[in-house]
């Protein structure tokens, strides 16, 4: 099963690295037969190929089984008419990935505010509020998405709007979650006004399970909620629609500590099981569901111990070190 994996920029190099050194050692013990191949997108290719996106690299992710896709300067980009294509949006749209799964969960014991965290943003990624994005109807996808999530977890759907003041976009969102609530009727559904749900996240994060949003809001409140869980490098993320899917950690490149093995890997590893299990739940490998499990018990047990954390979560150890200790865990 090949693996695109593209590095890209900022401190996208180290933790994709970081990523592949728990992901060679999961690859071996579960017998999973996943291959990389490697390509370079951002800055690196704007410099050698005059484009942040070669067509080529788009053609290899229809060709691949699922990418792994790090951090990208965007705000870096000259337009797109010199070469600057945003490579993740591009596959948000080309390859119609349309989900946006974002967990959030206290590793390190207590969250932030000394609160636990457990919950989950499903995030629309292709259409909503975003100029470029609008529409007349709505396909209800990612409510049918959170609901099933629902099912397997605390079967509770809190849908984000802001329906008080736009009316005629907001109410389409609220109109197709409530349709879709309706196929779901063990699975409790809960509408909030965004700015209500960015005090409510703060005060009482364990009321909240699935969390099901517009593209801007679950982006804005995704960060709360991993900051929340105990720090932005912490949360998983993968982009996923149903041809394909694209792991990618929830913050950006971190050019304030580009190359200075001080990046905390979490987030991109998290999201590498993601996409196992996404791979998994498509293919009925149950392999590489079991690998996805033991990839984020083993960081779990990393983050529990203050000895095995990186700087930005008041810990000595790089990211090299970090994905050695992960991949320690993994036996
Ligand atoms: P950022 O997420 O890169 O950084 C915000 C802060 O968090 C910085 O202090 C950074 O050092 C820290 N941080 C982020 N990830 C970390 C990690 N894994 N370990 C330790 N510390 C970490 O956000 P920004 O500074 O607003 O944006 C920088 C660049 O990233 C911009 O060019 C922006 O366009 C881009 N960006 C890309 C994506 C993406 O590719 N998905 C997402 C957001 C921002």
């Amino acid at each position: 099963m090949k693996i695109l994996v593209l590095p890209g920029d900022g401190i996208g190099p180290e933790i994709t690295a970081a990523t592949l050194t728990v992901l060679d050692r999961a690859n071996a013990l579960f017998k999973l037969e996943l291959q990389w191949q490697h390509e370079e997108i951002g800055l690196p290719a704007l410099k050698k190929e005059g484009t942040t996106l070669p067509a080529r690299v788009l053609e290899a992710a229809r060709s691949s089984e699922g990418v792994i896709l790090g951090p990208l300067s965007t705000y870096e980009y000259p337009p797109r008419d010199r070469g600057g294509i945003n490579p993740s949006a591009e596959f948000r749209t080309q390859l119609d990935l349309y989900a946006n799964i974002r967990p959030a969960k206290s590793r390190l014991g207590v969250g932030l505010t000394g609160k636990p965290v457990d919950l989950v943003i499903y995030r629309e990624n292709t259409e909503g509020f975003y100029a470029d994005r609008n529409m007349y109807s709505g396909s209800g996808r990612i409510a049918r998405r959170a609901f099933e999530a629902a099912m397997s977890r605390r079967r509770k759907v809190t849908a984000i709007h802001k329906a008080n003041v736009f009316r005629i976009s907001d109410g389409l969102w609220l109109r197709e979650v409530r349709k879709v609530a309706q196929d779901f009727p063990r699975v409790q559904l809960e509408e909030v006004i965004v700015d209500a749900m960015a005090a409510l996240l703060l005060r009482d994060p364990m009321r909240f399970d699935v969390i099901v949003a517009e593209n801007m809001y679950g982006d804005i409140l995704s960060d709360e909620a991993s900051e929340l869980s105990g720090g932005l490098g912490l949360g998983g993320s993968i982009n996923a629609g149903d041809e394909y899917c694209v792991a990618q950690a929830q913050h950006g490149s971190a050019p304030d500590i580009a190359g200075k093995d001080r990046a905390n890997p979490t987030s991109l590893i998290l999201s590498a099981a993601m996409l196992l299990e996404w791979i998994a739940a498509r293919r009925g490998k149950s392999a590489l569901a079991a690998a996805a499990k033991k990839i984020d018990d083993a960081v779990d047990a990393t983050l529990k111990n203050p000895a095995t954390r990186t700087a930005d979560l008041g810990g000595k150890i790089g990211t090299r070190e970090f994905a050695e200790a992960v991949t320690a865990k993994l036996g």
